[in-house]
């Protein structure tokens, strides 16, 4: 059975006070699915957000690092630095650091591999724009940026690397794809990996879904074979919200 998870990805919201309040609400939460729960804050609130939750069935995790372990790079951080605060999962290859950031395929190689060396876990994003979709590129696309980051990889390198489908045309949109369009992609990439790697590496492979998930279309996109959960953005910065979205599985 593979590993259900769902992620709040905070990206650059909440100060301190913001993100204590935000974790205390959290911890009031009940869980009633199975699914695996993390939450990204920012990196000056990691090591707060981490001692506070160290109790609880949350994970804290990092939204980015950078490859070196360390040097001259500044307003960088290593995957060592993570280690040191207790953080063993990075989010890496956000659209919105590819896009804003200049984040290429090539960097991103570079990345998954120093946090695994440092055996952390990867949950590694990718998705294709509105005008790839439009021009039925989607899945090329896709399987290209899943290729040229991810395919040097061993085989038993999978098990700490989680995938994250988020169409650039669906995040922060209020826009979501539909229960079947998720479900075709997410099936294309399992396909994806199963022709390089065998159907058994594919078939445990975690595959979330990201990109415009609310409380009220979670449920109908986590009920799809291939979807194992869902990474959160605007909905996870509300606890209500998230709670709903983690127990919909
Ligand atoms: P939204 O849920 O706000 O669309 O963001 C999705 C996302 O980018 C998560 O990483």
């Amino acid at each position: 059975m593979r590993k259900q998870i769902v992620a709040g990805n905070w990206k650059m919201n909440n100060d301190l006070s913001q993100t204590e309040s935000l974790i205390e609400a959290l911890k009031a939460k009940e869980k009633t699915s199975n699914a695996e729960v993390m939450v990204a804050p920012t990196f000056t609130n990691l090591y707060q957000a981490n001692q506070a939750l160290k109790e609880s069935n949350i994970e804290v995790i990092a939204q980015n690092m950078h490859f070196a372990e360390n040097g001259a790079y500044t307003g960088e951080i290593s995957a060592s630095m993570l280690k040191s605060i207790g953080v063993e999962t990075v989010i890496l290859g956000h659209s919105e650091r590819r896009a804003y950031f200049n984040e290429t395929d090539e960097q991103l190689a570079k990345k998954v591999d120093a946090a695994l060396a440092n055996n952390m876990r990867v949950i590694f994003c990718f998705g294709e724009e509105l005008a790839d979709r439009k021009s039925g590129n989607h899945e090329a696309v896709v399987e290209s940026q899943i290729k040229n980051a991810l395919f040097h990889l061993k085989a038993e390198a999978f098990k700490n690397v989680v995938l994250a489908y988020e169409p650039v045309w669906a995040i922060g949109t209020g826009e979501t794809a539909s229960p079947e369009q998720a479900q075709d992609m997410h099936a294309f990439i399992r396909k994806t990996l199963a022709d390089t790697y065998g159907n058994e590496v594919a078939d445990e492979v975690t595959i979330l879904y990201g990109g415009s998930v609310k409380p009220n279309n979670a449920q109908e996109i986590f009920s799809k074979a291939d979807v194992d959960g869902g990474l959160i953005g605007g909905a996870s910065l509300n606890a209500d919200d998230f709670f709903a979205i983690v127990n919909a599985i």
